[in-house]
């Protein structure tokens, strides 16, 4: 892997956001030079160990791991997905991480036992379920697949009239009363939408309205032949993909449904599932295109309003009927052993400060997208830390591999983990970097919390991407700016992935990373290596790069002498998050006071601000202070993202412990959620009270960084 050598442009850009351009001209020379958070001296080290590092990782060798890693289906919880997870272990041990270990968790986990949808009346027919094989690729006619189906689906059996209900979101239920047309007893049937919204919330509606159970499947407006070629001659989705998934109600509490909010290992206290929250009531069952249509074909009433005609050659119509329907679901639930594998490097200067990388390991199928591209990458960057190791060089603080099992049902294996590690993470952890799918095309993209927003867009600067030759950077930076993006990075942050326990229940700085591309085939069973070898990474140079990028990113904040988290951009994103509520309050007629919020962020930009100029004035000199005030320093940045959860969570939600940002329902950010939840709500008494939590975190937060500012020089 090339990676570009002169680093010029990177830090201007740094230094920019850190100092509002307020750099004096004698210090200007040597900042070109510097990477954020390290002396020019220790810069130039770290150069030279990126650039060995990303000379390592290898095509040849992820195409080899991805052959292998998708060569069986590998759903969590089964033999096949424990053998691969032995694997990782001995690939970690045989690269030289220092300590290697599977962590079991016991996990209540849904598989399907018998599935039934059959059309009794106009006319029969009986949903195949199945999908398709194709000539050329062996792995679309393994028996081993499993069947469509949505994890944690409540068991039973219904018979009724069928009403399509368009993206099954709330407002297209309000829009079917309007037609007088009520979903009460009825069984819904519903697109998977683009862009994506979470199916477990579409459940949770369907349960709500009263809806006799839940039909979702893949629309070829969505994810078909409306949006390109389908396999297997091109990325989309073919007439019988199914779009498996859980529809577990995480945005409540994720992990283990019976174990909320502590680990579920061998022999901890189990809830009985009738007392879960987050376990759907409701029967749902994922549908290919192929097996929707005769359904959908069968459906008379009015048309469907403007908006909701999908792609299939007929006009929608809602119904209800003539179409009738016979659902029936038996779920095989039962509590499943899981297994993360967890590798660390010890740092040789601050072992007990951690950086942990994750990616989850188990698919619904083969999973060459998601999750095993994001597993090639692991490997390919263990392999890569190992040989640094063998060479000699070593990070001054520790860096964690994990490989997260059961992410698939409902993000559990990583949930698990950071509940039983909680006490710890909160003493040691430094970041968290997630790498769900590495790579179903050549567009990188990026979510971190706003202290980190810097990251990796100076990483990307150093590293070329495969495709054009140009940076990473660049290509990233002009896609952004031709679709109108305001910024490289996202920072609102919602869910759908392993981050989300580290960020919400934890509170660490963290970010999220991929190369995206057309891909129409999620979930289903042709995610796999036919797919990936011949449109999401044909020449397997996306992987590998993205080892590089996670690896450098790792690396940076490993050996920076001061953790470069920069809590005036973070302080400036709140106070812009304030400003916007306050402006919703306003449009909603609401008096909300949040001025003394206000004062609150500015004070914290403010000291902020004081503190990244002298840890530049620090860094730039050349002579950071003795390595104790160093520790000391860091543990205070480390603990900042810490001041900004609260033991009691949000409203209704207290498993969800961060106040700035949390997941809505489908999964989309919300930020502020205390405060904009009461505000929406108009629950004046709860707002008052959620103001003065995040009051008195921003103030937590003031503090913890003035006692930085105590030790700078
Ligand atoms: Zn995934």
């Amino acid at each position: 892997m090339k990676v570009r050598r002169s680093f010029a442009p990177l830090i201007i850009t740094l230094l920019l956001a850190f100092q509002a351009g307020s750099a004096p001209p004698w210090q200007k020379e040597e900042r070109e030079e510097r990477i954020a958070g390290f002396t020019l001296k220790s810069s130039r080290k770290e150069t030279s160990i990126e650039a060995r590092l990303a000379s390592i990782p290898q095509p040849a060798m992820c195409q080899r791991f991805l052959l292998y890693l998708t060569e069986e289906p590998h759903i969590a919880g089964t033999e096949r997905n424990y053998q691969l997870a032995t694997y990782v272990r001995d690939k970690f041990k045989e690269f030289g991480l220092d300590e290697v270990s599977l962590v079991e968790y016991q996990v209540l986990l849904s598989y399907p036992k018998e599935i039934v949808i059959e059309m009794v009346e106009p006319k029969p027919y009986r949903a195949t379920l199945r999908e398709e094989g194709y000539f050329r690729d062996k792995d679309s006619y393994d028996s081993r697949v499993s069947l469509g189906f949505n994890a944690y689906s409540a068991s039973g059996e219904v018979t009724a009239p069928l009403v399509y209900a368009h993206g099954g979101n709330p407002e297209d239920y309000d829009k079917l009363l309007e037609m007088g047309i009520d979903i009460k007893g009825k069984i819904a049937i519903v697109r998977y939408s683009m862009p994506y919204s979470y199916r477990g919330f579409k459940a949770l509606t369907a349960q709500q309205r009263g809806a006799a159970g839940l039909l979702i499947y893949s629309d070829p407006a969505d994810d078909g032949y409306m949006r390109g070629e389908v396999y297997p001659f091109g990325p989309w989705g073919p007439e019988s993909h199914i779009q498996r998934g859980a529809i577990v109600y995480d945005f409540l509490i994720p992990g283990d449904p019976l174990t909320p909010g502590w680990a579920s290992t061998k022999g901890a206290r189990r809830i009985k599932p009738e007392e879960s929250e987050t376990l759907p009531k409701i029967i749902s069952v994922p549908l290919s295109y192929q097996d929707a249509r005769p359904l959908l074909e069968n459906l008379a009433g009015t048309v469907a309003p403007a908006g909701w005609q999908g792609g299939l050659p007929f006009s929608y119509h809602t119904g209800p009927g003539p179409a009738k329907v016979h659902l029936k679901v038996e779920m095989d639930n039962k509590t499943r052993s899981i297994w993360n594998v967890i590798g660390r490097i010890k740092g040789n200067l601050f072992p007990e400060q951690t950086v942990i990388l994750g990616n989850h390991r188990d698919a619904w199928v083969y999973g060459a997208v998601d999750p095993s591209s994001g597993t090639v990458s692991l490997l390919e960057l263990a392999r890569a830390l190992g040989k640094l190791l063998q060479e000699g060089v070593r990070p001054q603080r520790s860096i964690i591999l994990a490989n997260w099992d059961a992410e698939e049902f409902t993000l559990t294996g990583s949930t698990e983990w950071g509940e039983e590690m909680v006490g710890e993470l909160k003493r040691v952890a430094v970041a968290y970097l997630n790498v769900d799918s590495a790579c179903s095309g050549s567009q990188f993209g990026a979510s971190a919390v706003p202290s980190l927003k810097h990251l990796l867009p100076a990483i990307a600067k150093e590293v070329i991407d495969p495709n054009t030759g140009r940076t990473v950077y660049e290509v990233w930076k002009e896609r952004v700016e031709k679709q109108g993006g305001e910024s490289m990075v996202n920072t609102q942050l919602g869910s759908g992935s392993d981050y989300t326990v580290f960020l919400n229940f934890i509170g660490m700085p963290i970010v999220d990373m991929g190369f995206t591309g057309p891909y129409g085939v999620y979930h289903s069973q042709y995610d796999n290596f036919y797919w990936m070898s011949h449109f999401g990474d044909p020449n397997f140079r996306y992987m590998p790069t993205m080892s590089v990028i996670w690896g450098m990113a790792a690396l940076r904040l490993a050996n920076a002498e001061i953790l470069p988290l920069d809590y005036a951009s973070y302080g400036e994103e709140i106070a812009h998050y304030i400003k916007e509520l306050s402006d919703e309050g306003k449009r909603m007629g609401k008096k909300t006071n949040l001025q003394h919020l206000q004062k609150g962020v500015e004070r914290f930009i403010s000291v902020a601000r004081r503190m990244n100029t002298k840890v530049e004035e620090m860094l730039v000199s050349g002579v950071p202070p003795p390595g104790e005030k160093v520790n000391l320093i860091n543990h205070c940045l480390m603990k900042v993202e810490r001041n900004f959860t609260h033991r009691e969570g949000i409203p209704g939600r207290p498993w969800y412990k961060h106040l700035i940002y949390a997941p809505r329902f489908t999964y989309a950010p919300e930020v502020l959620p205390g405060i904009t939840e009461a505000l929406r709500e108009g629950d004046e008494a709860r707002v008052r009270r959620q103001v003065e939590l995040l009051a008195e975190a921003l103030q937590r937060a003031t503090i913890t960084l003035e006692g930085v500012l105590e030790q700078l020089p």
